[in-house]
């Protein structure tokens, strides 16, 4: 037999043609070592039947009975057809349904004994299983843990499991040696890894998949950071543009201003300026609370850049955030000279074709934009300086991408997320920080109450005497419309209507959702922050951002759907300016955890503190919207339940760059092709 390694090809597996191929790609397994690395999400326990009367609905479980009866194909609809096959045990009995799976239904023989695993719809009088996995009871019998693996449409769990196999006996001798160093491996007691690999795709039973899972878990973690150690040792090894004071100096700057910025911006400003006179390129995190004032430190930076004969990149993730950022920029940095001009997918094209001009040309001093700004026809002549805004919508490729542009600019990476220290490291292990623990003087901390719906209408007439008052105010709801999924919840389309036509009937009311085109969300953001609407009801686009110093209220239907830093960062939306602002969280609530989590926001206003009592309640994992970061998602971890393995992890990789920085010794060799593998991924590439 010919034997393959972990980069072959998986169309060389029996059964894999380019047809499978295909569907393998959209889980994004294209090589042995990603199937291999493809692990399931949970296992069948055979040992373990349920009874067809005991069956709950919802549950996801397996049946053992015979086949009482099979029905014809039904058809559908064009390219559907259904079959039903009637199951019975002792107890009771059930439908299976499968969709457009003449073979597999055909090959079940009527009064044949089988074990079926899937979860239970219909309801109690007549359940029903759709598209459950089928076992003989020969299979069932053999015992052990079966797999059940991420899938996409047309591919099976068994399918999955036999191609595993196969590449298991295919693959040659030294394959599934292990790259880690085994002082690394006996200090944090785990497993080999090809005892891991073979007992994650079948354990001999919970224990042993645990231990498998263990080890995996621990390397998922260690090629994480190991792999954002390289991308920025890639970046900070290079030579960027090194700055001078000489050339200027953000006094002046800040003499421009209608206010002197606080001491944390004075701060912040200060160690991203010494960054940038440094040879290596900055790299460093603005971690600022909502309000805090972060633009202002990126205009410093931005002016500071151009000081120095270098143009500056300002990326924002909305349209609506990039045109603000450009009018702010442009009034605070063209009058020291500069030219600021604003590009988004929907300039117009002959103006996206001069600005690309004035760009290559060296005429433009700061760009701000969105995504547009990494396409490919954006040449700058001599990019200094790239910010981000809101991080924590860019990906860590993004990010990468974009300092592709130019000869390895400085980086900075404004955020109001506030981060636990040990996730920081994690998520942007490649960054420097500087906070802004310190609000601009005269701001009123928000004052927010918690109303149940009973206290709705004298709410609404609080909200109207703002109004009357000259302020305006955002409703919030968590639905765009209907449908999306049957909650019970009122969207925010027919949220709008019930308000414009009772309680704020005669008031300027607008709606501002998600699902808009670009130039409909522009011209209602427009309307509202010139003082066109009084009262905006939207969904959580508002969230990032947006600043309306006028807005003083910020009410929140249904609070407890949110998450803690979600609303934190809604509320951030008022209070911006001289006037006392209100958050008002509508909750009728009754559960203990969102009557705290609730009763939090009512108390406090910091972000930090926030932030660490949602970690407390909820743990990491919800509370970082890990994948908004752009990592790879993780296969195997949970950074809520895995923290311990997370910091282990850190450290002994941390100390294998100490002995080894670019892994290159030879016992490291295996260890370096599987952190290229998780580089790449998140679009970067090993040295
Ligand atoms: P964020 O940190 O949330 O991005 P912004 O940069 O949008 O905050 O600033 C919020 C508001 O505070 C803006 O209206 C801005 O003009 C104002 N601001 C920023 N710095 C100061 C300051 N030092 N003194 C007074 N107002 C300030
Ligand atoms: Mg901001």
């Amino acid at each position: 037999m010919v034997s393959i390694g972990l980069d072959t090809q998986i169309q060389f597996l029996k059964g894999v043609g380019p047809k499978r191929a295909q569907l393998y790609q959209k889980l994004g397994i294209e090589t042995v070592r990603q199937l291999i690395w493809h692990f399931p999400r949970a296992y069948i326990n055979f040992g373990d039947f349920v009874e067809i009367s005991s069956t709950e609905l919802d549950q996801v479980c397996s049946v053992r009975g015979r086949i009482v009866s099979k029905s014809g194909e039904q058809r559908i609809r064009k390219g559907l057809s259904i079959f039903k096959v009637r199951v019975a045990d002792d107890t009771g009995d059930m439908t299976m349904v499968f969709y457009n799976t003449k073979y597999a239904v055909d090959a079940l023989e009527v009064y044949g004994e089988y074990c079926f695993y899937g979860r239970v719809s219909g309801n109690l009088l007549h359940r029903e299983m759709l598209s459950p996995q089928v076992f003989t009871v020969q299979q069932a019998e053999k015992g052990g843990l079966y797999p059940v693996y991420p899938l996409t449409a047309g591919i099976t769990s068994k399918v999955i499991s036999a191609n595993v196999e196969q590449a298991f006996s295919l693959l040659e001798e030294e394959a599934l040696a292990d790259f880690l160093p085994s002082d690394i491996r006996l200090k944090e007691s785990l497993c080999q890894l090809e005892f891991a690999l073979r007992q994650i795709h079948r354990p001999k039973d919970i224990r042993t998949a645990e231990m498998a899972k263990r080890r995996l878990i621990f390397d998922e973690f260690l090629m994480l950071s190991l792999a954002l150690a390289t991308i920025r040792d890639k970046n900070q090894t290079a030579a960027g543009y090194q700055m001078s004071m000489e050339w200027g100096n953000p006094e002046d700057f800040y003499r421009s201003l209608p206010f002197s910025p606080t001491h944390a911006q004075r701060r912040a400003v200060d160690e991203s300026i010494r960054d940038m006179c440094r040879p290596t390129p900055m790299n460093r995190l603005i971690q600022g609370d909502v309000g805090s004032g972060k633009t202002l430190v990126a205009a410093a930076c931005c002016y500071f850049a151009y000081r120095n004969r270098c143009q500056s990149a300002l990326m924002a993730p909305t349209e609506i955030l990039a045109a603000q950022h450009g009018n702010t920029l442009s009034r605070q940095l063209e009058p020291l000279g500069m030219c600021v001009k604003v590009l988004t997918a929907s300039t117009p094209a002959a103006e996206k074709r001069k600005i690309r001009q004035a760009l290559k040309d060296g005429e433009i001093d700061l760009l701000v934009g969105t995504h547009a700004l990494l396409s490919d026809g954006v040449v700058f002549q001599k990019l200094g300086l790239v910010v981000t805004d809101e991080q924590h919508r860019f990906g860590v490729a993004q990010r990468v991408r974009l300092a592709q542009k130019g000869e390895h600019p400085h980086l900075l990476v404004m955020s109001a997320t506030p981060i636990p220290r040990t996730l920081a490291l994690m998520i942007y292990g490649d960054l420097d920080l500087s906070v802004i623990d310190e609000l601009p003087p005269g701001r009123s901390p928000v004052l927010t109450y918690r109303v149940g719906s009973d206290k709705r209408e004298r709410a609404y007439g609080f909200v109207r005497k703002q109004l009357d008052e000259g302020r305006q105010g955002y409703v919030v709801c968590p639905l765009i419309e209907q449908g999306e999924m049957d909650t019970g919840l009122k969207p925010a389309t027919q949220l709008v209507q019930e308000l414009a036509q009772g309680p704020f009937a005669g008031y300027r009311v607008g709606l501002l959702h998600g699902k808009m085109k670009q130039q409909e969300k522009d011209a209602v953001m427009r309307d509202f922050q010139s003082g066109n609407l009084q009262l905006l009801v939207s969904t959580t686009v508002v969230e990032v951002g947006v600043d309306v110093p006028n807005a003083v209220i910020m009410m929140i239907e249904n609070a407890e759907r949110f998450g803690l830093s979600q609303l934190h960062q809604l509320r951030g939306r008022v209070g911006r300016g001289k006037y006392q602002s209100y958050c008002i969280l509508l909750s009728d609530a009754k559960n203990q955890e969102s009557r705290q989590r609730l009763a939090m926001m009512c108390k406090t206003t910091n972000g930090f503190e926030i932030a660490e009592f949602d970690l407390k309640l909820r743990g990491p994992g919800d509370f970082l919207g890990y994948r908004q970061h752009g990592l790879p998602q993780l296969a195997i971890a949970d950074l809520a339940k895995d923290v311990g393995l997370l910091q282990a992890a850190q450290q002994a990789g941390a100390e294998l760059l100490r002995q080894d920085p670019t892994l290159s010794q030879p016992q490291h060799e295996r260890l370096r092709a599987q952190v290229a593998a998780v580089v790449h991924n998140v679009g970067g590439q090993i040295n």
